[in-house]
């Protein structure tokens, strides 16, 4: 079918353990209710500030954090259902793609171990199968079938992400979920890097998650773009029509932040004030009543439902069709 992913609300809390007996006494709501869908073939982009629950939904999807609640159907199946070893198998379908590119690469193996890794855990080929595959594999991702021999301490940052990159497609996946692949590279890389993955999404028809925390990272890349805040989804949209046409104030707010490249154009400045505020006791209501220019007392109390307001452009805020 045309939807690859669906997310039903999907909670994620980390209990806080406080007093002498170690009792749960609150939680971080590191991801809150979230709903939507990701089609086949698709890159959606899911954007927000530092906290706001991007990472915790990135390894929710692929079920390498446990869901506090909800549904995350993958083809048709719910996920959170399996046991290990289904789960196990379905990993192969579902890989990740990490921050940095320093860390997640073992120092103490060979670039050709670590793309291998992931075929040797899923029982995929001999080890000469494996080789082959590996060579194919750097070769693919623009490195030289030779540098399967050396340390991932020889490359580049961009080397290494090309590296990562090469580890996830190892057991062929269908959807990846990219955790600001490219935020710890050099700016000069940044779009390499991003142009490769476009390059391989189109012929090996890879679906995305593009995670990043500022809306001008995923424009070029993305087909549609979910902005988060505080661990809720407040909008989403097809790419063009969200730059264009954003409907919810924070939307607004992160994009007056960036440039225009067109100067005939202005754009609505709303400047944010203030910090995003604890996911342990978030604000009642909108959790973004608190920074938000247009607040009244109604979005203090109730909680915006997330909405199709229009053809697929959904969003949260009780007067988006006013602001
Ligand atoms: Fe602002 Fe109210 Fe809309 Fe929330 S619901 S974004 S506080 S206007
Ligand atoms: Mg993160």
């Amino acid at each position: 079918s045309d939807t690859i992913l669906e997310v039903k609300n999907l909670k994620k809390h980390f209990p806080i353990k406080g007093g002498i007996f170690g009792k749960v006494v609150n939680s971080v709501k590191a991801v809150d209710g979230l709903n939507f869908e990701v089609k086949r073939g698709e890159t959606l982009g899911l954007v927000g500030e530092s906290g706001c629950g991007k990472s915790t939904t990135g390894r929710l999807l692929l079920r390498l954090l446990e869901a506090t609640e909800g549904e995350v159907i993958f083809e048709g199946q719910n996920i959170l259902d399996l046991d290990k070893k289904e789960m196990r198998d379905l990993r192969r379908e579902m890989q990740m793609i990490f921050q940095d590119p320093y860390a997640s690469l073992n120092p103490r193996m060979t670039v050709g171990e670590i793309i291998a890794e992931p075929m040797k855990i899923h029982g995929i080929g001999t080890p000469k199968d494996r080789e082959k595959k590996v060579k194919d594999l750097l070769d693919r991702v623009g490195l030289q079938p030779n540098y399967a021999k050396r340390y991932p301490h020889e490359f580049s940052g961009g080397q290494r992400q090309r590296v990562g990159i090469a580890r996830a497609l190892a057991v062929d996946p269908k959807i990846i979920v990219c955790d600001e692949p490219v935020s710890a590279l050099d700016v000069s890389v940044q779009a390499q890097v991003v142009n490769l993955m476009q390059d391989l999404q189109e012929e090996l028809g890879l679906t995305y998650i593009f995670i990043a925390h500022d809306l001008s990272v995923v424009r070029h890349i993305s087909d549609r773009v979910a902005v988060m805040y505080l661990g809720r989804m407040v909008e989403l949209a097809d790419k063009d029509e969200l730059y264009n046409n954003p409907k919810h104030p924070y939307t607004k707010a992160l994009l007056s932040a960036i440039p225009i490249p067109d100067p005939e154009k202005t754009r609505e400045k709303i400047i944010l004030e203030g910090d995003v505020p604890s996911p342990i006791n978030p604000p009642s209501g909108c959790s973004f009543h608190t920074r938000c220019p247009f607040a009244k007392d109604r979005c203090k109390t109730e909680v915006p439902k997330f909405e199709e307001k229009v053809d697929g452009h959904f969003t949260a805020c009780h007067y988006s069709d006013e602001i």
